[in-house]
């Protein structure tokens, strides 16, 4: 009822009128009706993300959250950099199962069809469903997605600054998953607005050198899969907003389950399945993304570094010092050497899969809702009409009854004609000292 109301907007609603907008242009409706039926932990949460002030923060499905969090902060800060290095590049690294070398790099000048692409969400390439990046059903395949991403990131870090090795002058990119169901699998890739000084096709190369050599040297990666690089050259700065907006959108939920519902011809026993499917997706979506930020900033386009080039709107300002003394005060009060579970042996990911395997594994409280806690503090509550107690009407004097002179009542001579029980308090004389 709450996802109908947001999309049709009757009156009185508390909810905008960006949603509209979204349903026709970006299936909100159907990815709102997916949300509605599934198990979703955050489902109350997105689906009342909108109503008055309230957002849900779910940077990883809300179209809403993921603009204002993520996009806007980029176009913000990164909006007006077109020119800020001789060359602007839109790289996307991904893996593909496609063993043919030619088939995984791509370098060319992004054009007015990659536009139409960007904007119906179809830059990925085409293939069949089994061999569609990785399973999404155990630990260990969500593992697969954390080592690529990690790679990746890696990769990034290598080739970005100052010095003969990198070609990146600065990087902001942001990790990424989509998703295909009957069978269930997901692809790990992440986008890169990479400025740099002089970009060819041989550095592509070389990027996916680096990536082939980190994945073939890991042994807890599952063979057959191989990186894929492609690289699109931005010539006009309108196409920056254009790729920034593409980066910072939502997973396509709606899409992969309309694509796959058609596939089995909504018979009723495959639907089941794709429920099933979607749930388990649901459930395995924020463990994957675990403290995996979705925007990371490298070389000139850190805040840190001296040749910084981005924009630091007011709001970003007063963002970062409140960061900042956040972290202050938690360094007084928290001591990661005196965690239970602390390893100084376990890394970041080691850390990651025991946050999982908890969840996988064990049962879990579910997730509270952050509504009932922001309506408690934000929406005030309807007027209360005010009723009289039968008591009170009782006890108060006939139409014609007579009242002496003195002011005492004659039903309860105790109490004054003039006193009122729910009288409030700012209403009663001031004492007289
Ligand atoms: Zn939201």
């Amino acid at each position: 009822m709450l996802a109908q109301e947001k999309v049709n907007l009757p009156p009185g609603t508390s909810f905008s009128n960006c949603w509209p907008y979204r349903a026709t242009f970006h299936a909100y409706d159907s990815l709102a009706s997916i949300i509605a039926c599934s198990t979703y932990a955050k489902q109350e949460d997105f689906i009342r993300c909108g109503y008055g002030s309230f957002r849900c923060h779910d940077t990883l499905l809300c179209p809403l959250c993921c603009y204002s969090r993520l996009a806007r902060t980029l176009l913000d800060e990164f909006g007006d950099a077109f020119a800020a290095d001789r060359e602007l590049f839109y790289i996307v690294a991904s893996v593909s199962a496609d063993p043919d070398e030619t088939h995984r790099l791509i370098f060319r000048d992004y054009t007015g069809v990659d536009v139409q692409k960007v904007k119906t969400g179809g830059l990925a390439q085409p293939c069949i469903p089994e061999n569609y990046g990785v399973l999404f059903t155990k630990a260990d395949d969500l593992l697969q997605c954390r080592l690529i991403w990690d790679f990746i990131a890696e990769m990034i870090r290598e080739f970005t600054g100052k010095g003969a090795g990198p070609c990146l002058s600065g990087v902001v990119a942001g990790p990424e998953l989509a998703v295909r169901f009957q069978p269930l699998r997901v692809l790990p890739h992440a986008n890169f607005l990479s400025w740099s000084s002089g970009f060819t096709v041989d550095d592509a190369r070389r990027l996916r050198q680096y990536l082939r050599h980190k994945m073939r040297d890991c042994r807890r990666l599952k063979p057959g899969l191989y990186p894929a690089i492609a690289c699109y050259r931005l010539v006009a700065a309108d196409h920056l907003r254009a790729v920034t907006s593409y980066m910072c959108k939502p997973i396509d939920l709606a899409a992969a389950y309309g694509a796959a519902a058609e596939r089995v011809e909504y018979e009723p026993t495959h639907m089941i399945a794709l429920n099933a499917q979607t749930n388990a997706f649901l459930y395995r979506l924020p463990l994957v993304f675990h403290r995996l930020p979705r925007i990371v900033r490298y070389g000139a386009c850190h805040s840190s570094s001296r040749s910084y080039f981005g924009y630091v709107t007011e709001w970003r300002q007063q963002q970062r010092e409140r960061d900042a003394g956040r972290r202050r005060d938690r360094q007084d009060v928290y001591d990661p050497f005196d965690q239970p579970g602390y390893s100084p042996y376990r890394s970041s990911l080691g850390k990651w899969e025991v946050h999982t395997a908890h969840h996988l594994e064990r049962k879990v409280l579910p997730y509270r809702s952050r509504y009932p806690f922001w309506k408690l503090k934000f929406e005030t509550p309807p007027p209360v009409p005010p009723t009289i107690p039968p008591t009170a009407t009782a006890a108060l004097p006939a139409k014609n009854a007579v009242v002496p002179e003195d002011g005492a009542n004659l039903n309860h001579p105790d109490i004054p004609a003039s006193s009122n029980a729910t009288a409030p308090m700012g209403s009663q004389p001031a004492p007289t000292t």
